[in-house]
């Protein structure tokens, strides 16, 4: 052997053991990847990142510290090395033994992709390719939605998501009945032919009781895709039905009782929802911040103009959401601000108010107006379009009707 091939030798000694023998933890992470060989000069290490793994235990193998503090700092904008979770899929790229691509999978939609230049390291996020196929999930439901969704074979993920659709009209936690069924037309993201997650939904029919509700996913004019049913109803009602996803309320609408603190009978014209300090509070309708500020006895509150002349108030709050100032535009379920107990308040809650043409309504069993329908101009096409989906679900009989499109 000659002594410069001695040397390389001795080089790649020190390459490959030194760090490994300095970083004794990040090796069966490595020794546990997959090696797929393009050539003799590339190779590709595929493998799952463990508990206790970071960036660094994860290069050091390949790069000295200095250089991956380097692409630490070179990240945080697009995402931050800090945040590699355990359990997602990371590959090495290597070229003579030599890191010339790093790649994590960020989510399902995203991967990190870190590339050497020379010198230098390009960073970019790019998004997942998927194959993306539009398939009918159909079952009938024995106990629970969730059961019945596995049932089909699919995740509950699709279970939240058709909730989610039916929400104005279904409650899934009381409503559902034996022998209740739903078809779903839903797309299913594929990578490398192994599902990847759920797209959109966009048809379902659910029967609850022996009524009939359908959904079609319908994206007007303005870029907004929303829910109608077969005639072109929004299934969206103008407001939420309530302010805060999981509450308790802790004092009805009433327009006589006995004030807490001021112990004199007075009204209540208002909901109000007990819940822990800190509980985002969500806007329940589309509108115009019109008040927000502190007053000693609503505390920190915000105002809201709807259309049709309803008014929304939230008592309480224990900070704004920072987007939030007057005449500020916020859509359906935006953030506001938090719970908390600022003002007249006993303990953490938000005081939920409704007003229609300046009087007191009772939110819980207000008939709310709903969304608007199909605009005119969409109406046609929405119509056909939905008449199609509709034979398209039920040609297909289970999971089968596969039109692989690229996403
Ligand atoms: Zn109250």
């Amino acid at each position: 052997m000659s002594i410069k091939k001695w040397i390389t030798a001795i080089g790649l000694f020190f390459i490959f053991f030194t760090p490994i023998a300095h970083t004794a933890y990040a090796v069966p992470t490595v020794s546990g990847a997959t090696a797929d060989k393009l050539s003799t000069e590339t190779q590709i290490l595929k493998t799952i990142v463990k508990k206790g793994d970071s960036a660094s235990s994860l290069l050091n193998n390949y790069l000295p510290l200095k250089t991956i503090y380097k692409l630490t700092r070179q990240s945080a904008d697009i995402f931050p090395l800090g945040q590699i979770r355990a359990g997602r899929t990371c590959t090495f790229i290597l070229n003579q033994n030599r890191l010339v691509g790093f790649e994590y999978e960020i989510d399902r939609k995203d991967r990190l992709v870190i590339q050497r230049n020379n010198h230098t390291f390009s960073i970019t996020r790019v998004p997942i390719d998927y194959d993306v196929s539009l398939e009918t999930v159909s079952a009938t439901i024995h106990s629970s939605l969730f059961e019945a969704v596995r049932r089909a074979g699919e995740e509950s993920r699709l279970a939240c998501k058709l909730a989610d659709i039916f929400a104005w009209d279904i409650d899934f936690m009381r409503d559902i009945r034996p022998n209740d069924q739903f078809r779903v037309m839903v797309e299913k993201k594929y990578q490398k032919g192994k599902f990847a997650g759920y797209g959109k939904i966009q048809a379902a029919l659910f029967i609850n009781g022996g009524r009939r509700f359908t959904a079609f996913l319908h994206k007007g004019q303005d870029g907004r895709s929303k829910y109608y049913d077969e005639k072109g109803d929004s299934l969206e009602k103008a407001f939420l039905k309530a302010p805060l996803a999981f509450s308790r309320i802790s004092s009805k609408f009433t327009l006589k009782r006995m004030h807490p603190i001021l112990k004199k009978i007075r009204s209540h014209p208002a909901v109000d929802y007990a819940a822990p300090i800190g509980t985002p509070i969500k806007t329940v309708g589309d509108g115009v911040v019109v008040g927000m500020g502190f007053s000693k006895s609503m505390g920190n509150h915000v105002i809201i103009r709807h259309c049709k002349g309803y008014v929304t108030r939230y008592y309480h709050m224990s900070k704004f959401s920072k987007a939030m100032k007057k005449n500020r535009r916020v859509l359906q379920g935006e953030i506001i601000g938090f719970v908390g107990m600022t003002g007249y308040a006993t303990g953490p809650h938000l005081c939920f108010r409704m007003k229609k043409n300046g009087r007191p309504v009772n939110p819980m069993s207000h008939d709310i107006p709903s969304a608007g329908p199909v605009p005119p101009m969409e109406m046609e096409g929405f119509l056909a379009g939905a008449k199609d989906l509709i034979n398209q679900m039920y040609m297909t009989r289970y999971s089968g009707l596969r039109n692989k499109t690229s996403a």
